[in-house]
C-alpha cells in the first residue's frame, strides 16, 4: 500500500517537475567529472535530481539569487553520492542555503567556563547536523574544475550528510549489512594515521591536507577524491578506494578507464 503511494507520488513528481533538456544538458556539461557515467546512469541521476529538488528547498542568503542552473548543478552533485544508494539518505532536513561568497557561520558555543564563543572564520561550506547544507556559490562554481581547484565542495558537504546519518560526522556513516564496521574502522584509521603523519612531516600531499583535521573531514575529502579523481585515491589509499566502492556501490575508477 505505502509502496504504491510512494511510487505514485514519485511518478507524479517526475512528470510535473521535469527538468528541461537544455537546462539539464548545460548543468551536466559544466561538470566534466560526470563524463564517466553512461546513458542509463545519467537518466537515473536525472530522475533523482528531480526528486531531490522537489524534496529540498535551495535558497539564497545575503541577496544571492539562486538560478535554475545553480539549483541543478548543486542537486546533481548531491545525488551522485547516492546514485546507487537511496535518496532517503538525505531525509531529516530540508534546505540548502547558498551564499554569494564565503560566510561566517552564525552558531555559537559555550565553553566549560560558560563563556560564549562565536565562530569567526569564513567558511566555503558547512553541513549542519539535522539542519541545512550551506554553500558558497563561487566555491561550488570553482569545484567544477577539479584540475584547478582540487576540491569539490558539494560532494564534500553531502558526504558529511551521509556521515551524519549515523548521528555524528565521525568518519563512519551507517554501513550496509554486507559491510563490517570493524573493517571500516581499521581501514580508515590506518589510512588516516598515515595521512596525518605525512601532513605532520610537511610532506606535500596530492590530497588536500585539510583531510587530516578529523576522521570526519578525512571521509569527506576522500569522498571528493573518490568521485572527482578516482585514480588518485586508487594510488594513494587503495584499501580506502575499495571500501568506498562497496559503500557507494560505484566504481568511478573502473568507469574512467573504460570511457
Ligand atoms: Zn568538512
Amino acid at each position: 500500500m505505502f509502496e504504491a503511494i510512494r511510487k505514485w507520488k514519485r511518478e507524479r513528481v517526475l512528470k510535473s517537475a521535469a527538468i528541461p533538456d537544455a537546462l539539464w544538458n548545460e548543468a551536466l556539461a559544466s561538470l566534466p567529472f560526470l563524463s564517466i557515467y553512461g546513458q542509463e546512469d545519467v537518466a537515473r541521476l536525472r530522475d533523482m535530481v528531480v526528486l531531490f529538488l522537489d524534496a529540498k528547498t535551495i535558497v539564497g542568503a545575503q541577496e544571492h539569487e539562486v538560478t535554475p542552473l545553480q539549483r541543478v548543478i548543486i542537486a546533481i552533485q548531491a545525488c551522485v553520492l547516492v546514485l546507487n544508494l537511496d535518496l532517503a539518505w538525505y531525509d531529516g532536513w530540508e534546505s540548502v542555503v547558498v551564499y554569494p561568497g564565503e560566510f561566517i557561520p552564525s552558531w555559537e558555543w559555550e565553553d566549560e567556563a560558560g563563556v560564549v564563543h562565536r565562530h569567526n572564520e569564513a567558511m566555503a561550506g558547512e553541513a549542519m547536523l539535522r539542519g541545512p547544507v550551506v554553500l558558497s556559490w563561487p566555491d561550488v562554481e570553482a569545484s567544477a574544475n577539479w584540475e584547478e581547484a582540487g576540491m569539490n565542495l558539494v560532494i564534500h558537504e553531502f558526504a558529511h550528510k551521509l556521515d551524519m546519518a549515523s548521528g555524528d560526522a565521525n568518519g563512519c556513516p551507517p554501513l550496509p549489512s554486507d559491510m563490517s564496521l570493524k573493517e571500516w574502522r581499521a581501514t580508515m584509521t590506518e589510512a588516516y594515521d598515515d595521512f596525518c603523519a605525512r601532513v605532520d612531516r610537511d610532506e606535500e600531499t596530492a590530497i588536500d591536507p585539510y583531510a587530516s583535521e578529523t576522521p570526519g573531514e578525512f571521509f569527506a575529502v576522500l569522498s571528493e577524491v573518490f568521485f572527482a579523481e578516482p585514480a588518485l585515491l586508487q594510488d594513494e589509499y587503495p584499501a580506502v578506494y575499495e571500501l568506498f566502492v562497496r559503500f557507494y556501490r560505484q566504481d568511478p575508477g573502473a568507469a574512467a578507464t573504460n570511457s
